[in-house]
């Protein structure tokens, strides 16, 4: 029995290890989907649906009128998008194509959207998305044609409304949140997701208003928020509490070790072992020891040299 155990954990041991190996693999290769497996889309809510590619989330909305695409985020992406949206309500128009803030990870797509749907879909975003596109002049990312600024905005589609909230600068001071008051639904990207790490070493986040944008968040009525990232499906307010306290905890912890005098080095020792809770969450092997460095380096750039 125990050989066969054995044997059964080291099956196991590899069939994990292969697992990570291959999903580290495509992470770091993948520009265009190699299967299936990297595009999906399926409901969310009522007519509000989610479309994945690769770790990258969008969402459109279904209303008697038409079709509401939010960030159609790839050329490559937005073919499949045009694909869902024509099964998920056949025959029916494209209304209008939002950007939720500026970055062209997110941003681009629309003009095969346009291509499928006219050239005279409008695309709305906010006021500084529309001057920082301006600027780019990239010709893949139209710019948009209706802009909303930092008191926000209701569009009315038919027997829907979509509410865009600007609740501050914790990723770019160009996000727009949606809130979908039928679904009791929002979508939130980038400054949050669902049971995920930050990116790297959060490099120029504002953590402080990071923190403050995700408790603005609360603010809003809702039960459900699509994000732009994490795991598949909508999350729901814990979600977004357990958001904040991650963020709080690697500030705990940096302020902790800096005032211990621990170095950069130590204090990501310390802090694995002190927030064990985050090993299950998305992309903790790639980049939770990142976001340590990265509260570590914020705390003393923006907290120490204050008091100073
Ligand atoms: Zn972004």
């Amino acid at each position: 029995m125990k050989t066969i155990g054995n044997t059964l954990i080291r099956f196991f041991t590899l069939a994990l290890i292969w697992g990570v190996v291959t999903s580290t693999t495509i992470a770091a290769t993948a520009q265009q989907p190699d299967s299936e497996d990297d595009v999906e889309w399926y409901a969310i809510a009522d007519n509000v649906y989610q479309l994945r590619y690769e770790h990258y989330y969008t969402i459109f909305v279904v209303t008697d009128k038409g079709v509401i695409a939010f960030d159609p985020l790839s050329d490559d992406a937005a073919e499949h998008y045009v694909h869902a949206i024509k099964s998920a309500s056949p025959g029916k128009p494209l209304l209008a194509i939002i950007y939720s803030h500026r970055h062209t990870d997110h941003a681009t797509g629309a003009n095969v959207l346009r291509r499928e749907f006219g050239d005279d879909v409008p695309i709305i975003a906010h006021e500084r998305t529309l001057a920082y596109l301006k600027e780019l002049a990239d010709e893949d990312i139209p710019l948009p044609t209706h802009t909303v600024n930092d008191k926000g905005e209701v569009l009315h589609y038919g027997d829907t409304d979509i509410e865009l909230h600007y609740i501050g600068y914790g990723h770019t001071d160009t996000m727009l949140v949606a809130r979908l008051p039928k679904q009791r639904m929002v979508y939130a990207v980038d400054f949050a997701s669902r049971d995920s790490v930050g990116w790297r070493e959060m490099p120029g986040w504002p953590l402080d208003e990071l923190i403050a944008m995700q408790r603005r968040l609360l603010k809003l009525d809702f039960d459900k928020v699509a994000f732009g990232h994490g795991r598949a499906g909508p999350g729901d307010r814990e979600t977004i509490k357990r958001q904040i306290l991650y963020y709080e905890n690697l500030l705990v912890q940096a302020r902790a070790a800096i005032s211990n005098g621990l170095s950069e080095d130590e204090t990501v020792i310390r802090t694995a072992l002190n927030l064990p809770q985050y090993r299950g969450w998305g992309n903790y092997n790639k980049w939770f020891r990142l976001n340590v460095r990265g509260a570590y380096r914020w705390v003393q750039e923006h907290e120490l040299n204050q008091t100073q």
